[in-house]
Protein backbone atom coordinates (compact mmCIF):
# COMPACT_ATOMS: atom_id res chain seq x y z
CA UNK A 1 0.00 0.00 0.00
CA UNK A 2 1.28 3.16 -0.69
CA UNK A 3 0.17 5.94 1.38
CA UNK A 4 -0.38 9.69 -0.83
CA UNK A 5 1.36 12.56 1.80
CA UNK A 6 -0.34 15.19 -0.49
CA UNK A 7 -3.40 17.11 1.33
CA UNK A 8 -6.47 15.75 -0.40
CA UNK A 9 -8.14 18.30 -1.99
CA UNK A 10 -11.59 17.33 -1.46
CA UNK A 11 -13.88 15.77 1.26
CA UNK A 12 -13.96 12.43 -0.99
CA UNK A 13 -10.21 11.96 -1.55
CA UNK A 14 -10.29 13.05 2.16
CA UNK A 15 -11.94 9.54 3.17
CA UNK A 16 -10.26 7.48 0.36
CA UNK A 17 -7.04 8.59 2.00
CA UNK A 18 -7.79 7.95 5.33
CA UNK A 19 -9.82 4.53 4.51
CA UNK A 20 -6.70 3.57 2.33
CA UNK A 21 -4.48 4.36 5.25
CA UNK A 22 -6.93 2.11 7.96
CA UNK A 23 -5.57 -1.45 8.09
CA UNK A 24 -8.89 -2.85 8.48
CA UNK A 25 -10.44 -2.01 5.51
CA UNK A 26 -9.26 -2.95 1.92
CA UNK A 27 -6.15 -1.95 0.58
CA UNK A 28 -6.61 -1.41 -2.92
CA UNK A 29 -9.37 1.58 -3.79
CA UNK A 30 -12.12 0.34 -6.60
CA UNK A 31 -14.04 2.82 -8.06
CA UNK A 32 -16.13 2.49 -10.80
CA UNK A 33 -18.10 4.51 -13.49
CA UNK A 34 -21.54 3.53 -14.24
CA UNK A 35 -23.55 5.08 -17.34
CA UNK A 36 -26.82 4.20 -18.14
CA UNK A 37 -26.72 3.94 -22.17
CA UNK A 38 -29.54 5.75 -22.74
CA UNK A 39 -28.00 8.83 -24.31
CA UNK A 40 -24.51 10.34 -25.16
CA UNK A 41 -22.56 11.63 -21.99
CA UNK A 42 -22.77 15.35 -21.15
CA UNK A 43 -19.96 17.94 -19.26
CA UNK A 44 -21.52 16.52 -16.11
CA UNK A 45 -20.82 12.95 -16.80
CA UNK A 46 -17.29 14.11 -17.46
CA UNK A 47 -16.78 15.23 -13.71
CA UNK A 48 -17.99 11.42 -12.45
CA UNK A 49 -15.55 10.39 -15.38
CA UNK A 50 -12.85 12.91 -13.60
CA UNK A 51 -13.77 12.17 -9.98
CA UNK A 52 -13.92 8.34 -10.45
CA UNK A 53 -10.82 7.54 -12.78
CA UNK A 54 -8.66 9.96 -10.94
CA UNK A 55 -8.85 9.01 -7.83
CA UNK A 56 -8.41 5.43 -9.47
CA UNK A 57 -5.01 6.94 -10.46
CA UNK A 58 -4.09 8.27 -8.00
CA UNK A 59 -3.97 5.86 -5.22
CA UNK A 60 -2.77 3.22 -7.80
CA UNK A 61 -6.12 1.44 -7.64
CA UNK A 62 -8.30 1.04 -10.57
CA UNK A 63 -11.62 2.43 -11.91
CA UNK A 64 -14.17 -0.09 -13.54
CA UNK A 65 -16.68 1.12 -16.56
CA UNK A 66 -19.73 -0.44 -16.33
CA UNK A 67 -22.71 0.05 -18.61
CA UNK A 68 -26.13 -0.17 -16.12
CA UNK A 69 -28.02 -1.57 -18.95
CA UNK A 70 -31.02 -2.52 -16.79
CA UNK A 71 -33.54 -0.96 -18.40
CA UNK A 72 -34.29 -1.99 -21.83
CA UNK A 73 -37.13 0.45 -22.60
CA UNK A 74 -34.53 3.31 -22.90
CA UNK A 75 -31.99 1.16 -23.91
CA UNK A 76 -29.91 1.42 -26.69
CA UNK A 77 -26.39 -0.40 -28.28
CA UNK A 78 -25.88 2.74 -30.19
CA UNK A 79 -24.89 4.59 -27.53
CA UNK A 80 -22.79 2.49 -25.80
CA UNK A 81 -20.47 2.86 -28.79
CA UNK A 82 -20.52 6.24 -28.03
CA UNK A 83 -19.87 6.19 -24.54
CA UNK A 84 -16.91 4.47 -24.62
CA UNK A 85 -15.65 6.79 -27.50
CA UNK A 86 -16.17 9.29 -25.49
CA UNK A 87 -14.70 8.10 -22.35
CA UNK A 88 -11.28 6.80 -23.99
CA UNK A 89 -11.21 10.46 -26.08
CA UNK A 90 -11.09 11.88 -22.58
CA UNK A 91 -7.79 10.20 -21.82
CA UNK A 92 -9.07 7.15 -19.42
CA UNK A 93 -8.91 3.47 -19.62
CA UNK A 94 -10.34 1.18 -17.98
CA UNK A 95 -7.99 -1.90 -18.78
CA UNK A 96 -10.05 -4.98 -18.60
CA UNK A 97 -11.99 -3.69 -16.74
CA UNK A 98 -15.33 -2.89 -18.76
CA UNK A 99 -18.72 -4.66 -16.99
CA UNK A 100 -22.64 -4.72 -17.88
CA UNK A 101 -25.17 -4.99 -15.01
CA UNK A 102 -27.19 -7.22 -17.38
CA UNK A 103 -24.51 -9.89 -17.17
CA UNK A 104 -25.33 -10.26 -13.04
CA UNK A 105 -29.27 -10.64 -14.06
CA UNK A 106 -28.56 -14.12 -12.96
CA UNK A 107 -27.20 -13.05 -9.81
CA UNK A 108 -29.65 -10.80 -9.36
CA UNK A 109 -32.17 -12.72 -9.55
CA UNK A 110 -30.31 -15.55 -6.80
CA UNK A 111 -30.59 -12.68 -4.36
CA UNK A 112 -33.69 -12.01 -5.01
CA UNK A 113 -34.58 -15.41 -4.15
CA UNK A 114 -32.52 -15.25 -1.21
CA UNK A 115 -34.49 -11.96 0.50
CA UNK A 116 -37.52 -13.99 -0.54
CA UNK A 117 -36.88 -17.20 1.41
CA UNK A 118 -35.63 -14.95 4.27
CA UNK A 119 -39.44 -13.58 4.40
CA UNK A 120 -37.84 -10.00 3.36
CA UNK A 121 -39.34 -9.62 0.16
CA UNK A 122 -42.85 -10.47 -1.49
CA UNK A 123 -45.37 -10.10 -4.59
CA UNK A 124 -47.63 -7.46 -4.71
CA UNK A 125 -50.42 -7.55 -7.01
CA UNK A 126 -51.59 -3.82 -6.05
CA UNK A 127 -51.28 -1.40 -9.40
CA UNK A 128 -49.34 1.33 -9.40
CA UNK A 129 -51.74 3.39 -8.36
CA UNK A 130 -52.59 1.50 -5.10
CA UNK A 131 -49.04 1.18 -4.71
CA UNK A 132 -48.70 5.33 -4.04
CA UNK A 133 -51.89 5.29 -1.99
CA UNK A 134 -50.24 2.85 0.19
CA UNK A 135 -47.04 4.61 0.30
CA UNK A 136 -48.19 7.34 2.28
CA UNK A 137 -46.48 10.88 2.25
CA UNK A 138 -43.29 12.42 3.70
CA UNK A 139 -45.76 13.57 6.98
CA UNK A 140 -47.83 10.35 7.08
CA UNK A 141 -46.79 6.66 7.16
CA UNK A 142 -47.73 4.06 4.55
CA UNK A 143 -49.73 1.03 4.83
CA UNK A 144 -49.15 -2.22 4.22
CA UNK A 145 -49.72 -4.01 1.47
CA UNK A 146 -52.58 -6.51 1.96
CA UNK A 147 -50.25 -8.98 0.10
CA UNK A 148 -47.28 -8.48 2.13
CA UNK A 149 -47.99 -11.24 4.34
CA UNK A 150 -48.13 -14.23 1.71
CA UNK A 151 -46.03 -17.02 2.72
CA UNK A 152 -42.39 -17.79 1.40
CA UNK A 153 -43.62 -21.00 -0.95
CA UNK A 154 -46.44 -18.78 -2.73
CA UNK A 155 -43.79 -15.90 -3.16
CA UNK A 156 -41.34 -18.13 -4.80
CA UNK A 157 -44.21 -19.69 -7.18
CA UNK A 158 -45.20 -16.50 -8.11
CA UNK A 159 -41.67 -14.95 -8.52
CA UNK A 160 -40.69 -17.84 -10.58
CA UNK A 161 -43.86 -17.16 -12.73
CA UNK A 162 -42.74 -13.59 -13.06
CA UNK A 163 -39.69 -14.47 -14.33
CA UNK A 164 -41.07 -17.21 -16.95
CA UNK A 165 -43.24 -14.52 -18.40
CA UNK A 166 -46.71 -15.87 -17.26
CA UNK A 167 -48.43 -12.93 -16.10
CA UNK A 168 -48.88 -9.66 -17.86
CA UNK A 169 -46.82 -6.29 -17.12
CA UNK A 170 -48.24 -4.49 -13.87
CA UNK A 171 -49.92 -7.57 -12.60
CA UNK A 172 -47.46 -8.41 -9.98
CA UNK A 173 -44.08 -6.77 -8.42
CA UNK A 174 -41.60 -8.09 -6.42
CA UNK A 175 -40.91 -5.71 -3.21
CA UNK A 176 -38.52 -5.95 -0.02
CA UNK A 177 -40.61 -6.33 3.55
CA UNK A 178 -39.12 -3.31 5.24
CA UNK A 179 -40.58 -1.14 6.86
CA UNK A 180 -44.42 1.23 5.67
CA UNK A 181 -44.11 3.59 8.41
CA UNK A 182 -40.12 4.77 8.21
CA UNK A 183 -39.70 8.37 7.72
CA UNK A 184 -37.61 7.38 4.28
CA UNK A 185 -39.82 6.75 1.61
CA UNK A 186 -37.57 4.67 -0.32
CA UNK A 187 -37.61 1.98 2.32
CA UNK A 188 -41.31 1.98 2.31
CA UNK A 189 -41.16 -1.87 0.73
CA UNK A 190 -39.40 -0.44 -2.24
CA UNK A 191 -39.44 -2.39 -5.73
CA UNK A 192 -37.15 -5.15 -6.76
CA UNK A 193 -38.16 -6.77 -9.68
CA UNK A 194 -40.47 -5.35 -12.76
CA UNK A 195 -42.28 -7.45 -15.12
CA UNK A 196 -41.25 -5.74 -18.50
CA UNK A 197 -41.49 -7.96 -22.03
CA UNK A 198 -39.01 -6.00 -24.09
CA UNK A 199 -35.85 -7.59 -25.75
CA UNK A 200 -32.53 -6.63 -24.02
CA UNK A 201 -29.54 -5.09 -26.41
CA UNK A 202 -28.25 -7.80 -24.96
CA UNK A 203 -29.61 -10.67 -23.32
CA UNK A 204 -32.67 -10.58 -25.97
CA UNK A 205 -35.82 -12.60 -24.64
CA UNK A 206 -34.65 -14.37 -22.14
CA UNK A 207 -36.04 -11.92 -19.08
CA UNK A 208 -39.47 -11.27 -18.71
CA UNK A 209 -38.58 -9.26 -15.33
CA UNK A 210 -36.04 -6.37 -14.62
CA UNK A 211 -34.56 -5.38 -11.41
CA UNK A 212 -34.94 -1.80 -10.33
CA UNK A 213 -32.13 0.54 -9.95
CA UNK A 214 -32.28 0.80 -6.24
CA UNK A 215 -31.26 -3.30 -6.58
CA UNK A 216 -29.24 -3.80 -8.94
CA UNK A 217 -27.06 -1.13 -8.61
CA UNK A 218 -26.00 -2.09 -4.88
CA UNK A 219 -25.23 -5.92 -6.05
CA UNK A 220 -23.38 -4.76 -9.37
CA UNK A 221 -21.10 -2.52 -6.88
CA UNK A 222 -20.76 -5.53 -4.24
CA UNK A 223 -20.15 -8.30 -7.11
CA UNK A 224 -17.42 -6.18 -8.43
CA UNK A 225 -15.83 -5.48 -5.39
CA UNK A 226 -16.19 -1.82 -5.88
CA UNK A 227 -14.76 0.13 -2.38
CA UNK A 228 -16.10 3.33 -3.03
CA UNK A 229 -19.31 4.11 -4.90
CA UNK A 230 -19.39 8.08 -5.73
CA UNK A 231 -22.94 9.41 -6.86
CA UNK A 232 -24.83 12.36 -7.21
CA UNK A 233 -26.12 13.80 -3.92
CA UNK A 234 -30.50 12.79 -5.04
CA UNK A 235 -29.03 9.07 -3.86
CA UNK A 236 -27.85 10.39 -0.75
CA UNK A 237 -31.66 9.49 0.37
CA UNK A 238 -31.20 5.62 -1.06
CA UNK A 239 -28.14 5.25 1.19
CA UNK A 240 -30.23 3.57 3.76
CA UNK A 241 -31.14 1.18 1.05
CA UNK A 242 -28.14 0.76 -0.62
CA UNK A 243 -26.57 -0.74 2.43
CA UNK A 244 -29.74 -2.29 3.81
CA UNK A 245 -29.53 -4.78 0.35
CA UNK A 246 -26.31 -5.65 1.22
CA UNK A 247 -26.47 -5.70 5.02
CA UNK A 248 -29.29 -8.10 4.69
CA UNK A 249 -27.73 -9.82 1.67
CA UNK A 250 -24.38 -10.53 3.54
CA UNK A 251 -22.52 -9.85 0.45
CA UNK A 252 -18.68 -10.24 0.33
CA UNK A 253 -17.69 -6.88 -0.05
CA UNK A 254 -19.58 -3.95 0.86
CA UNK A 255 -19.08 -0.74 -0.89
CA UNK A 256 -19.56 2.56 0.50
CA UNK A 257 -21.99 4.80 -1.21
CA UNK A 258 -20.44 8.59 -0.81
CA UNK A 259 -22.35 11.52 -2.74
CA UNK A 260 -21.10 14.72 -4.32
CA UNK A 261 -23.09 17.73 -6.56
CA UNK A 262 -23.68 17.75 -9.47
CA UNK A 263 -22.47 20.02 -12.08
CA UNK A 264 -25.08 22.65 -13.22
CA UNK A 265 -23.99 25.14 -15.97
CA UNK A 266 -25.73 28.40 -16.61
CA UNK A 267 -26.92 28.14 -20.57
CA UNK A 268 -27.47 24.68 -21.18
CA UNK A 269 -29.47 21.77 -19.43
CA UNK A 270 -28.24 18.80 -18.02
CA UNK A 271 -30.27 16.34 -18.17
CA UNK A 272 -29.89 13.41 -21.29
CA UNK A 273 -34.08 13.44 -21.35
CA UNK A 274 -33.89 17.27 -22.15
CA UNK A 275 -30.88 16.59 -24.75
CA UNK A 276 -32.24 13.60 -26.44
CA UNK A 277 -35.71 15.76 -26.43
CA UNK A 278 -33.46 18.80 -28.77
CA UNK A 279 -31.71 15.56 -30.80
CA UNK A 280 -35.42 14.30 -31.67
CA UNK A 281 -37.35 17.47 -32.55
CA UNK A 282 -34.43 18.11 -34.77
CA UNK A 283 -33.50 21.71 -32.41
CA UNK A 284 -29.91 20.56 -32.81
CA UNK A 285 -28.03 18.63 -35.13
CA UNK A 286 -27.66 15.33 -33.43
CA UNK A 287 -26.22 14.49 -30.18
CA UNK A 288 -22.24 16.12 -31.25
CA UNK A 289 -23.76 19.64 -32.63
CA UNK A 290 -21.20 21.80 -31.42
CA UNK A 291 -23.62 23.91 -29.47
CA UNK A 292 -24.49 20.84 -27.26
CA UNK A 293 -22.97 20.30 -23.95
CA UNK A 294 -22.16 17.19 -24.47
CA UNK A 295 -18.63 15.28 -24.71
CA UNK A 296 -19.12 14.55 -28.43
CA UNK A 297 -20.60 18.17 -28.75
CA UNK A 298 -17.81 19.80 -26.91
CA UNK A 299 -15.24 17.91 -29.01
CA UNK A 300 -16.64 18.73 -32.03
CA UNK A 301 -16.54 22.22 -31.30
CA UNK A 302 -12.89 21.86 -31.31
CA UNK A 303 -12.51 21.41 -27.00
CA UNK A 304 -9.79 19.31 -25.75
CA UNK A 305 -9.58 16.76 -23.61
CA UNK A 306 -7.55 18.78 -21.42
CA UNK A 307 -9.31 21.95 -21.28
CA UNK A 308 -12.19 19.54 -20.42
CA UNK A 309 -10.40 17.38 -17.72
CA UNK A 310 -9.03 21.10 -16.55
CA UNK A 311 -12.14 22.60 -16.01
CA UNK A 312 -13.51 18.84 -13.95
CA UNK A 313 -10.39 19.84 -11.71
CA UNK A 314 -11.07 23.33 -11.11
CA UNK A 315 -14.82 23.30 -10.63
CA UNK A 316 -13.83 20.68 -7.65
CA UNK A 317 -15.96 18.06 -5.94
CA UNK A 318 -18.35 19.14 -2.52
CA UNK A 319 -21.60 18.54 -1.54
CA UNK A 320 -22.97 22.37 -2.03
CA UNK A 321 -25.23 22.66 -5.42
CA UNK A 322 -24.25 25.43 -7.68
CA UNK A 323 -24.64 26.80 -11.34
CA UNK A 324 -21.04 27.35 -12.79
CA UNK A 325 -20.49 30.24 -15.16
CA UNK A 326 -20.03 28.48 -18.74
CA UNK A 327 -17.17 31.25 -18.48
CA UNK A 328 -15.19 28.82 -16.47
CA UNK A 329 -15.27 25.70 -19.02
CA UNK A 330 -14.58 28.53 -22.14
CA UNK A 331 -11.67 30.19 -20.09
CA UNK A 332 -10.10 26.81 -19.68
CA UNK A 333 -10.01 25.99 -23.86
CA UNK A 334 -8.84 29.95 -24.12
CA UNK A 335 -5.88 28.77 -21.71
CA UNK A 336 -5.10 25.51 -23.29
CA UNK A 337 -4.95 26.75 -26.61
CA UNK A 338 -3.42 30.27 -26.19
CA UNK A 339 -0.30 28.23 -25.44
CA UNK A 340 -0.92 25.36 -27.82
CA UNK A 341 -2.91 26.59 -31.17
CA UNK A 342 -0.96 27.78 -34.29
CA UNK A 343 -1.82 31.63 -35.27
CA UNK A 344 -3.33 32.49 -38.90
CA UNK A 345 -4.56 35.16 -40.71
CA UNK A 346 -8.18 34.80 -41.60
CA UNK A 347 -11.30 37.57 -42.67
CA UNK A 348 -14.42 36.58 -41.61
CA UNK A 349 -16.24 38.88 -43.38
CA UNK A 350 -14.52 40.41 -46.34
CA UNK A 351 -13.91 44.43 -47.39
CA UNK A 352 -11.95 44.46 -50.35
CA UNK A 353 -8.73 46.87 -50.06
CA UNK A 354 -6.30 47.73 -52.92
CA UNK A 355 -3.32 49.45 -52.50
CA UNK A 356 -2.69 52.11 -55.44
CA UNK A 357 0.86 52.13 -55.58
CA UNK A 358 1.38 48.76 -55.32
CA UNK A 359 2.56 47.09 -58.83
CA UNK A 360 -0.20 45.26 -60.58
CA UNK A 361 1.93 42.23 -60.76
CA UNK A 362 3.84 42.62 -57.81
CA UNK A 363 3.35 39.85 -55.41
CA UNK A 364 5.26 39.48 -52.27
CA UNK A 365 6.15 36.70 -49.35
CA UNK A 366 6.07 37.58 -45.78
CA UNK A 367 6.94 36.13 -42.97
CA UNK A 368 4.24 34.98 -40.07
CA UNK A 369 5.06 33.78 -36.24
CA UNK A 370 2.81 30.72 -35.75
CA UNK A 371 3.01 31.62 -32.32
CA UNK A 372 3.78 35.50 -30.68
CA UNK A 373 5.68 34.08 -27.46
CA UNK A 374 6.67 30.76 -28.38
CA UNK A 375 9.36 30.57 -31.39
CA UNK A 376 9.66 26.91 -31.51
CA UNK A 377 6.66 27.01 -33.17
CA UNK A 378 8.12 28.36 -36.29
CA UNK A 379 6.74 30.93 -38.51
CA UNK A 380 5.21 30.38 -41.95
CA UNK A 381 5.01 32.38 -45.13
CA UNK A 382 1.89 34.55 -46.30
CA UNK A 383 1.48 35.88 -49.65
CA UNK A 384 0.68 39.62 -50.35
CA UNK A 385 -0.46 41.74 -53.33
CA UNK A 386 -2.02 44.87 -54.55
CA UNK A 387 -5.80 43.85 -53.43
CA UNK A 388 -6.66 42.32 -50.14
CA UNK A 389 -9.40 41.48 -47.71
CA UNK A 390 -9.75 43.36 -44.21
CA UNK A 391 -12.10 42.56 -42.11
CA UNK A 392 -15.60 44.85 -42.04
CA UNK A 393 -15.17 45.83 -38.70
CA UNK A 394 -11.76 46.93 -39.37
CA UNK A 395 -12.95 49.83 -41.22
CA UNK A 396 -15.57 53.17 -40.77
CA UNK A 397 -16.04 55.94 -42.88
CA UNK A 398 -16.84 57.95 -39.75
CA UNK A 399 -15.13 56.84 -36.77
CA UNK A 400 -15.35 58.06 -33.45
CA UNK A 401 -13.14 58.85 -31.12
CA UNK A 402 -11.34 55.72 -29.95
CA UNK A 403 -11.26 54.06 -32.76
CA UNK A 404 -7.99 53.25 -34.11
CA UNK A 405 -8.15 51.12 -37.33
CA UNK A 406 -8.41 51.85 -40.67
CA UNK A 407 -10.54 55.43 -41.57
CA UNK A 408 -9.87 58.35 -44.50
CA UNK A 409 -6.69 59.58 -44.34
CA UNK A 410 -5.77 57.50 -41.41
CA UNK A 411 -2.47 55.05 -41.31
CA UNK A 412 -2.78 51.53 -39.95
CA UNK A 413 -0.29 48.40 -39.54
CA UNK A 414 -1.47 44.90 -42.38
CA UNK A 415 -0.16 42.73 -39.40
CA UNK A 416 3.68 40.98 -40.56
CA UNK A 417 3.57 43.46 -44.22
CA UNK A 418 3.22 47.16 -44.15
CA UNK A 419 2.06 50.27 -43.47
CA UNK A 420 -1.43 51.10 -45.47
CA UNK A 421 -2.87 54.67 -45.28
CA UNK A 422 -6.74 55.02 -46.87
CA UNK A 423 -6.74 57.37 -49.61
CA UNK A 424 -10.69 57.34 -50.32
CA UNK A 425 -13.41 54.99 -50.55
CA UNK A 426 -15.48 54.21 -53.58
CA UNK A 427 -18.98 52.33 -53.66
CA UNK A 428 -18.99 49.88 -56.44
CA UNK A 429 -21.67 51.23 -59.04
CA UNK A 430 -23.24 48.05 -59.88
CA UNK A 431 -23.05 45.91 -56.56
CA UNK A 432 -22.81 48.85 -53.85
CA UNK A 433 -19.97 47.19 -52.60
CA UNK A 434 -17.17 49.40 -50.83
CA UNK A 435 -13.93 49.34 -51.78
CA UNK A 436 -11.25 50.92 -49.95
CA UNK A 437 -8.05 52.71 -51.30
CA UNK A 438 -4.77 53.19 -49.78
CA UNK A 439 -1.35 53.71 -50.23
CA UNK A 440 1.39 51.63 -48.95
CA UNK A 441 4.97 52.92 -47.34
CA UNK A 442 7.09 50.44 -49.32
CA UNK A 443 10.30 50.80 -46.65
CA UNK A 444 7.93 49.55 -43.88
CA UNK A 445 8.12 45.75 -44.52
CA UNK A 446 7.45 43.99 -41.46
CA UNK A 447 5.13 46.86 -40.00
CA UNK A 448 7.69 49.01 -38.53
CA UNK A 449 8.10 52.68 -39.65
CA UNK A 450 11.42 53.64 -41.17
CA UNK A 451 11.30 56.72 -39.42
CA UNK A 452 10.23 55.43 -36.09
CA UNK A 453 6.93 57.40 -36.20
CA UNK A 454 3.92 56.16 -34.35
CA UNK A 455 0.89 53.53 -35.47
CA UNK A 456 -1.30 52.51 -33.32
CA UNK A 457 -3.85 50.09 -34.81
CA UNK A 458 -2.56 46.84 -36.74
CA UNK A 459 -5.45 45.18 -38.77
CA UNK A 460 -5.11 41.18 -40.52
CA UNK A 461 -5.79 40.80 -44.08
CA UNK A 462 -5.75 37.80 -46.46
CA UNK A 463 -4.71 38.24 -50.24
CA UNK A 464 -7.04 38.10 -52.38
CA UNK A 465 -5.36 36.68 -55.17
CA UNK A 466 -4.52 33.97 -52.71
CA UNK A 467 -6.64 33.74 -50.40
CA UNK A 468 -9.09 30.89 -50.07
CA UNK A 469 -12.83 31.06 -49.70
CA UNK A 470 -14.43 29.11 -46.82
CA UNK A 471 -17.54 28.23 -44.93
CA UNK A 472 -17.07 29.16 -41.22
CA UNK A 473 -19.71 28.87 -38.22
CA UNK A 474 -19.57 31.19 -35.36
CA UNK A 475 -21.69 29.25 -31.97
CA UNK A 476 -23.12 31.82 -29.90
CA UNK A 477 -24.97 29.82 -26.30
CA UNK A 478 -27.83 27.48 -27.29
CA UNK A 479 -30.24 28.99 -24.95
CA UNK A 480 -30.76 32.84 -24.50
CA UNK A 481 -31.04 32.79 -20.62
CA UNK A 482 -29.24 31.44 -17.61
CA UNK A 483 -31.20 29.20 -16.25
CA UNK A 484 -33.48 27.33 -18.99
CA UNK A 485 -35.24 24.79 -15.74
CA UNK A 486 -35.85 27.96 -13.35
CA UNK A 487 -39.81 27.45 -14.21
CA UNK A 488 -40.63 24.13 -13.84
CA UNK A 489 -43.95 24.96 -15.70
CA UNK A 490 -42.24 26.76 -18.46
CA UNK A 491 -40.96 24.47 -21.60
CA UNK A 492 -36.54 24.85 -21.44
CA UNK A 493 -37.09 25.03 -24.88
CA UNK A 494 -38.85 28.07 -25.55
CA UNK A 495 -35.44 29.63 -24.13
CA UNK A 496 -33.74 28.28 -26.77
CA UNK A 497 -31.30 30.97 -28.23
CA UNK A 498 -32.64 31.66 -31.41
CA UNK A 499 -29.21 33.12 -32.94
CA UNK A 500 -26.85 30.16 -31.64
CA UNK A 501 -25.92 29.73 -35.08
CA UNK A 502 -24.49 31.67 -37.68
CA UNK A 503 -22.89 30.29 -40.79
CA UNK A 504 -20.64 32.67 -42.86
CA UNK A 505 -19.93 31.06 -46.21
CA UNK A 506 -17.99 34.27 -47.73
CA UNK A 507 -14.60 33.40 -45.29
CA UNK A 508 -11.06 34.15 -46.73
CA UNK A 509 -8.13 31.91 -45.36
CA UNK A 510 -4.95 32.53 -45.49
CA UNK A 511 -3.48 30.36 -48.23
CA UNK A 512 -1.33 27.72 -45.81
CA UNK A 513 -4.76 26.96 -44.08
CA UNK A 514 -5.80 24.64 -47.00
CA UNK A 515 -3.73 21.87 -45.41
CA UNK A 516 -5.28 22.14 -41.97
CA UNK A 517 -6.14 18.84 -40.99
CA UNK A 518 -9.78 18.07 -40.29
CA UNK A 519 -9.51 18.18 -36.73
CA UNK A 520 -7.09 20.92 -36.33
CA UNK A 521 -7.21 24.20 -33.87
CA UNK A 522 -5.84 27.51 -34.67
CA UNK A 523 -6.22 31.35 -33.38
CA UNK A 524 -7.05 32.95 -36.18
CA UNK A 525 -5.55 36.45 -34.75
CA UNK A 526 -7.89 39.01 -33.46
CA UNK A 527 -11.01 36.13 -34.03
CA UNK A 528 -10.60 33.54 -31.62
CA UNK A 529 -10.11 30.11 -31.35
CA UNK A 530 -11.54 27.81 -34.15
CA UNK A 531 -11.59 24.03 -35.09
CA UNK A 532 -11.16 22.30 -38.25
CA UNK A 533 -14.65 20.21 -38.21
CA UNK A 534 -13.75 16.78 -38.28
CA UNK A 535 -16.64 15.57 -40.05
CA UNK A 536 -17.38 18.50 -42.69
CA UNK A 537 -13.89 19.20 -44.07
CA UNK A 538 -12.28 17.38 -46.86
CA UNK A 539 -8.87 18.01 -48.19
CA UNK A 540 -7.71 20.76 -49.18
CA UNK A 541 -11.49 22.45 -48.39
CA UNK A 542 -11.63 23.10 -44.46
CA UNK A 543 -14.52 24.21 -42.58
CA UNK A 544 -14.31 26.31 -39.63
CA UNK A 545 -16.31 25.78 -36.02
CA UNK A 546 -15.59 28.93 -33.85
CA UNK A 547 -14.52 27.36 -30.31
CA UNK A 548 -14.38 30.16 -28.31
CA UNK A 549 -13.50 34.24 -28.91
CA UNK A 550 -9.91 35.80 -27.38
CA UNK A 551 -11.94 37.40 -24.35
CA UNK A 552 -15.52 36.12 -22.91
CA UNK A 553 -17.03 38.83 -24.65
CA UNK A 554 -20.45 37.67 -23.78
CA UNK A 555 -19.44 38.72 -20.13
CA UNK A 556 -18.73 41.93 -21.47
CA UNK A 557 -22.33 42.26 -23.63
CA UNK A 558 -23.90 41.35 -20.87
CA UNK A 559 -22.72 44.15 -18.76
P1 LIG B 1 -28.97 12.36 -16.59
O1 LIG B 1 -29.94 12.88 -15.58
O2 LIG B 1 -28.27 13.42 -17.33
O3 LIG B 1 -29.57 11.33 -17.47
P2 LIG B 1 -27.91 10.30 -15.02
O4 LIG B 1 -27.39 10.48 -13.65
O5 LIG B 1 -29.22 9.64 -15.17
O6 LIG B 1 -27.83 11.68 -15.75
P3 LIG B 1 -26.22 8.12 -15.65
O7 LIG B 1 -25.83 7.55 -16.95
O8 LIG B 1 -27.08 7.32 -14.77
O9 LIG B 1 -26.90 9.53 -15.92
O10 LIG B 1 -24.94 8.65 -14.88
C1 LIG B 1 -23.71 7.99 -14.77
C2 LIG B 1 -22.93 8.63 -13.66
O11 LIG B 1 -22.69 10.02 -13.95
C3 LIG B 1 -23.68 8.59 -12.36
O12 LIG B 1 -22.79 8.17 -11.34
C4 LIG B 1 -24.14 9.99 -12.14
O13 LIG B 1 -24.23 10.31 -10.78
C5 LIG B 1 -23.06 10.82 -12.85
N1 LIG B 1 -23.60 12.10 -13.30
C6 LIG B 1 -24.65 12.29 -14.12
N2 LIG B 1 -24.90 13.61 -14.29
C7 LIG B 1 -23.97 14.27 -13.56
C8 LIG B 1 -23.70 15.66 -13.32
N3 LIG B 1 -24.44 16.62 -13.86
N4 LIG B 1 -22.66 15.97 -12.51
C9 LIG B 1 -21.91 15.01 -11.97
N5 LIG B 1 -22.11 13.68 -12.16
C10 LIG B 1 -23.13 13.31 -12.93
MG1 LIG C 1 -29.90 7.78 -14.84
Amino acid sequence: MTINNEKPKDFIRAIIAADLADSTKPDELVSRFPPEPNGYLHIGHAKSICLNFGVAAENQGCCHLRFDDTNPAKEEKKYIGAIIADIRWLGFDWGENLFYASDYFEQFYEYAVKLVKMGLAYVCDLSADEMRQYRGTLTEPGQNSPYRNRTITENLFLLAGMRRGDFPEGSHILRAKIDMASPNLNMRDPAIYRIRKITHHRTGNEWNIYPIYDFAHCLSDAIEGITHSLCTLEFQDHRPLYDWYLDTLRTEHHPQQIEFSRLNLTYTVMSKRKLLQLVTENMVDGWDDPRMLTIAGLRRRGYTPEAIRNFCAIIGISKKDSRIDMGVLENCIREDLNEKAPRALVVLHPLKLIIDNYPDDQEDELTAANHPKNSAMGSRKVPFCKEIYIEQADFMEEPPKKFYRLAPGREVRLRFAYLVTCEYVRKDPVTGELEIHCTYDPASRGGSAPDGRKVKGTIHWVSARHGINAEVRLYDRLFAVENPEADSEVDFKTHLNPDSLTILDNCVLEPSLAGAAPGSRYQFERQGYFYADHKDSSPGKPVFNKIAGLRDSWAKRAK
